[in-house]
């Protein structure tokens, strides 16, 4: 008898004392099951039209001025509560603001995230004909961190602009629709590969400099002509887009994974996309703003940058003057005349939402995680404390007292949520924005959508920490104070 009532008190315990994380499937009733179906089929089309960061930006405008939001000199100088604003940087970066209803010295809360995505840029002088094979090409550098061998054997789009001499650009967007040519980078067959690619590692396999995508094979039928596949591609550029060989070198176009957005298992739980990372928690972040009712108790900030698979720099990345410049124009238009001093105490109350993706755990790579410590897809929007490589070198590691604040919002919000590390002690490790906001004094943390499959061509996310992720955004820029 006496066995069984210290029992019955240690289940109650355990009810009061373990954490209970569950799949976050259970979590939600129909009702909210219905809104995430339909926010993640938005999303799906979203990121299937939105393949680089110009189309995610020119997007994004679109949505912004349906919901009502003005570039902020429509404004004249002038906001209050409720006004909806958006500042562009070069048609890669942008910032949107809902004014709150507190005074901007209490603080914004803000949230961040990044709009390019990893990928094979085409280089500045790239076409030339390869007699051996009858075939013409184009070189490509890639940008950010890709296994080389994942972007063989796979149909590739192309797509970006080429800004011409006499200052008009010309948009090109190649690979996308059915009826559209493709582009691919050719793998050696297996039959041939033993001593060319046998004893190699995996990043040696496919050189970068073998990254190189087929582009043409038809000759044209000239005698004169002494690179005949070449010229019929300069050719078929030059009658579809008029241009030329050296307008390559004034131009941004980049090669991407064709093909649209999919679900995944016989359940449709899971998304498989390219961009994902972080196209996801950027999607995330306007989910939030564009669903928001009423002004926030805050001002509400969305910050969508470029270059964080690079490292942030260059003038559109999160490391440049655009975000503090942006921030000081509008605290400066909510109350004009305002001194760096208080745009600076503004800053310095303000709480951020760093949105990046984060390494879920792969079924077939276990290894990498510390498995008390890993995020698993289907159990809610992610936190990392800290992110970095070797002692969290590199990280901005979350203040507990934030954290705490923000399991409340999350908890009584009904989000599911984990909190976890990227990959084991030493395993590795990678970076995100969230330093270059928390340098401002910000109150920062990482949060975000775990993948499987993360920088490859084909990423994986759980519909329902999609959904986490916005939610949490929508909690944290209307109500979080
Ligand atoms: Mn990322
Ligand atoms: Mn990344």
């Amino acid at each position: 008898m006496a066995k069984k009532a210290e029992e019955s008190k240690y289940k109650k315990l355990e009810e009061k004392l373990f954490s209970k994380k569950e799949n976050g499937w259970l979590k939600f009733g129909r009702a909210e099951l219905g809104i995430l179906e339909k926010m993640n089929r938005e999303y799906m089309a979203y990121i299937s039209k939105c393949k680089n960061e110009r189309l995610f930006i020119d997007e994004t405008i679109a949505w912004a001025e349906n919901n009502g939001f003005k570039p902020l000199e429509s404004y004249k100088g002038k906001l209050k509560s409720g006004d909806k604003l958006y500042i562009g940087n070069r048609g890669k970066n942008l910032l949107l603001a809902v004014i709150g209803r507190k005074g901007v010295n209490e603080g914004m809360n803000i949230v961040a995230s990044h709009v390019d995505a990893p990928r094979l840029d085409i280089k500045p002088n790239p076409l030339y004909e390869d007699g051996d094979s009858a075939m013409a090409l184009m070189k490509t550098h890639y940008y950010g961190g890709i296994k080389k061998y994942q972007w063989v054997n796979r149909p590739l789009s192309l797509v970006g602009i080429a800004a011409l001499k006499d200052g008009t650009t010309v948009e090109i967007n190649i690979g996308e629709e059915p009826d559209d040519p493709c582009f691919v980078i050719s793998d050696l067959l297996p039959h041939l590969a033993s001593k060319a690619q046998g004893d190699l590692k995996a990043g040696e396999v496919i050189k970068g400099e073998q990254l190189n995508i087929i582009v043409g094979s038809v000759p044209v039928n000239d005698a004169d002509v002494k690179e005949k596949i070449k010229m019929m591609v300069l050719e078929k550029l030059n009658n579809d887009y008029g241009i030329t060989e050296d307008d390559f070198i004034s131009s941004e176009l980049e090669v991407v994974p064709s093909g649209m957005a999919r679900e995944i298992g016989f359940d449709r739980g899971l998304i498989g996309a390219y961009g994902h990372d972080d196209r996801v928690c950027a999607y995330g972040n306007l989910w939030a703003l564009m669903n928001m009712k009423k002004a926030p108790e805050k001002t509400a900030v969305v910050f969508l940058a470029d270059k964080e698979e690079i490292g942030s720099y260059g003038s559109t990345g999160m490391d440049s003057n655009f975000f503090y410049h942006g921030v000081s124009k509008i605290i400066d238009a909510v109350k004009p005349g305002s001194s760096e001093i208080f745009v600076r105490d503004c800053l310095a109350a303000s709480s951020a939402l760093s949105t990046d993706v984060s390494a879920g755990v792969n079924p077939e790579f276990k290894q990498v995680h510390d498995m008390r410590n890993a995020p698993k897809l289907g159990y809610g929007v992610n936190f990392c404390k800290y992110t970095g490589s070797r002692g969290k070198a590199g990280s901005n590691d979350a203040d507990a007292e934030y954290i705490a604040r923000l399991r409340k919002l999350l908890d009584d919000g009904g989000v599911p949520w984990q909190l976890t590390e990227l990959g084991k002690v030493d395993e590795g490790g990678g970076g995100t924005v969230a330093w270059l906001l928390a340098r401002w004094q910000i109150n920062t943390i990482d949060m975000g959508v775990a993948l499987v499959g993360m920088h490859s061509p084909f990423e994986l996310a759980s519909k329902i920490d999609i959904y986490a992720c916005g939610k949490a955004c929508k909690l944290f820029l209307e109500e979080f104070v």
